[in-house]
Parts: structure tokens; C-alpha cells; sequence
């Protein structure tokens, strides 16, 4: 099976399997252990804050970096495809009693003013008042797409000429990283609080981080313990993300081929199904047309390639480290089969 379903897919190397198995560890509780500590700083240093929290998953730590920007009866504001909006379980209203406006986006990519109209900082007794803005770079279900760099940097003037926190849902950051050469510490210092995930396309089986100042980061500590996700000699899984950040952060380049590959060959047989133009990093998106994305993705798993059915006429798929250039190509040509 070439499993494209998403690149959370991916198993630890025979490397990362060993750097686990040496790890130094300590209770994280206590915040003794040293593997996790020089991941924290490590990560912290590469996205230009002072402080991280190595947490569970990225949903968890967009809770954490969302709470911390907006209080109960606030509202954040985000795009109406956002993972924080429609895949996270409803969490942020449910545990941080917040609420979420959204506005709609070309493949993940909102223009400013859509952003601009909805922003109400001080709405007064009887509107919810704007406490954040979320982004996500890069979309996931825009299709993988990269936020241009000067729209970030034109959303954190908006937000901080209005006293609007920003967080950063940067679950793929590295990928816009590597496919644009913007330093993460460029992307970074843009927002207050920042998300990146290291089981991704970083391969690591578990871990994401969330990065802040110091004061927010204390302050997520506790509500981290508080929610039941603090962890003891978690370093054995913090040795992942510090191997992952060593040795498969610039292999990601290889997953954008493979992505580009995939959907030329979709292309070459359903030309209206995928325009390849638009894939920029490891996420295709196929429109199915008229045929239901649930029988595609079952008639494509019959043919030996898996793929996620996102939407009543989308399938996504995600290359990553487990599947070669070649594979992914070759499921291009089964889903461009199916789809001609
Ligand atoms: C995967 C992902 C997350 C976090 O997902 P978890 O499964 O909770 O680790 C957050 N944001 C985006 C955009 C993602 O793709």
C-alpha cells in the first residue's frame, strides 16, 4: 500500500529508533528532563522566542497557544478551513470558552482586507471582542499552500496596530521553511505564539511544540498539567524531535517533488482534477468532480494507494518520508486513472 493518507503516517528510522533508545531523561513534571529541556530551547532559539513546551500533539499545543492569547467570551479570529476550526474537536470552545469567527480563503490564502473588515478589537457591551487572529502556514486544507511572506507580515501590522494577539498554527512551518528559504526565525518573530508539530513530515512519532515568551510559556505549563498532559521521562520521545530536526528537515524538498510528480500525473490523465501549478509543498488536493471522494478514495485503496477523503468532492494526499518519488507518481497515475 503507498499510504498518502497524511505524512503523521511515517514510522521512526532505524536512526531516531536508536537516538530514543539512548536518550537522557528526566520528569518532565518537575521540568528535569534534559532531553526535553534542550528541545524546548533548541526549537525556541530556531523560531525566535524565548521560550517552548514540548506537548503531546498540535492540537494540543494550539489549544495552549490560543488560550493564552484570548479569554473566555473573546473571540479568535481564522480562516474557515483552519485545523483549529474543523479538526481539533471543537476544543477551544469546548475547554477554553472561547469563540471563532471565520472568513474565507483561495486555498488557504485570505486577502488582507477580508482579514481587516472582521477585526473588532473593542466591540463594546454587546459584540464578542476580537482577542486574536490564527493563520496557518502551511494550509493543510488549502492544499499545503505557503503563506507569501509579506501577507504574515501584513496581518502582524494589522494585529498589533489594533492590540490583537496572532498565533501561528505552524504544524508545517518547516515545509514552508524549506520550500521558500525564509528562515523559521523570520516566520516566527511575527506572531506571539507559535505551534510547530515534529510528527509530520519531520517523522518523528509523537511531538509538537508550542513557542512563546517566557511568561506565556509558564502560564501554559500549568494549563498543560492542568488539562492532564503532563508527562514524566517524555525524552525518550523528545530524542525523536531532536534527531528529526538534525537529520529530516532538508529531505523535505524531496516530499515537494514527490507532491509536484503526484499531481502532474493526475494531471496528464484528469487535467480539471488537480492544477499542479498550485502545489507548493507535500499536499495535493484533487478535486473529484462528479464522482463522490469516497468512492475514490475506496476504489484507490482497492488499487493499492490510500488517500484521505476531506470534503463530499476532495481527496488529499500528503507524501512524505516513507513513500519514494516514484510511488508517489505512480499513485498519481491510479487516482488520474480513476478520475479520467
Ligand atoms: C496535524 C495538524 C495539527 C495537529 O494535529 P495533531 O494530530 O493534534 O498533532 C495542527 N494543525 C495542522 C494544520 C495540522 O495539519
Amino acid at each position: 500500500m503507498i499510504d498518502l493518507r497524511s505524512d503523521t503516517v511515517t514510522a521512526p528510522t532505524p536512526g531516531m529508533r536508536a537516538a530514543m533508545a539512548a536518550a537522557e531523561v528526566g520528569d518532565d513534571v518537575y521540568a528535569e528532563d534534559p532531553t526535553i529541556r534542550a528541545l524546548e530551547e533548541r526549537t525556541a532559539e530556531l523560531l525566535g522566542h524565548e521560550a517552548g513546551l514540548f506537548c503531546v500533539s498540535g492540537s494540543l499545543s494550539n489549544l495552549l497557544g490560543v488560550r493564552a492569547l484570548v479569554a473566555p467570551g473573546q473571540e479568535v479570529l481564522c480562516d474557515a478551513d483552519a485545523h483549529i476550526a474543523r479538526a481539533e474537536m471543537g476544543a477551544h470552545g469546548a475547554l477554553s470558552g472561547l469563540t471563532m469567527r471565520t472568513w474565507a480563503s483561495t486555498r488557504g490564502v485570505a486577502e488582507l482586507s477580508a482579514i481587516e473588515s472582521m477585526l473588532a478589537p473593542d466591540a463594546g457591551p454587546y459584540l464578542v471582542s476580537t482577542a486574536a487572529v490564527a493563520l496557518e502556514n502551511t494550509h493543510n486544507f488549502g492544499g499545503g499552500t505557503i503563506q507569501p511572506f509579506d501577507h504574515l507580515r501584513a496581518v502582524h501590522d494589522l494585529c498589533r496596530g489594533h492590540g490583537i494577539g496572532l498565533h501561528l498554527d505552524g504544524a508545517r512551518l518547516w515545509n514552508a521553511h524549506v520550500a521558500t528559504g525564509v528562515a523559521l526565525a523570520d516566520y516566527g518573530r511575527l506572531f506571539d505564539t507559535v505551534s510547530v508539530c515534529f510528527s509530520k513530515g519531520l517523522g518523528a512519532p509523537i511531538g509538537s511544540m508550542l513557542l512563546a515568551s517566557a511568561d506565556v510559556m509558564a502560564e501554559a505549563r500549568v494549563w498543560r498539567k492542568r488539562l492532564g498532559a503532563g508527562w514524566r521521562q517524555a525524552g525518550v520521545l523528545a530524542a525523536a524531535a531532536v534527531y528529526a530536526l538534525e537529520h529530516q528537515v532538508d529531505r523535505l524538498a524531496e516530499d515537494h517533488l514527490a507532491a509536484r510528480e503526484l499531481a502532474y500525473a493526475v494531471a496528464d490523465r484528469a487535467p480539471v482534477a488537480v492544477d499542479p501549478a498550485t502545489v507548493e509543498t507535500n499536499i495535493v488536493v484533487i478535486d473529484t468532480g462528479s464522482t463522490p471522494a469516497g468512492r475514490v478514495a475506496e476504489q484507490a485503496r482497492a488499487a493499492g494507494v490510500a488517500v484521505s477523503a476531506l470534503g463530499p468532492r476532495m481527496v488529499r494526499a500528503v507524501t512524505h518520508l516513507d513513500v519514494t518519488v516514484a510511488e508517489s507518481r505512480r499513485a498519481g497515475e491510479v487516482l488520474g486513472d480513476l478520475l479520467a
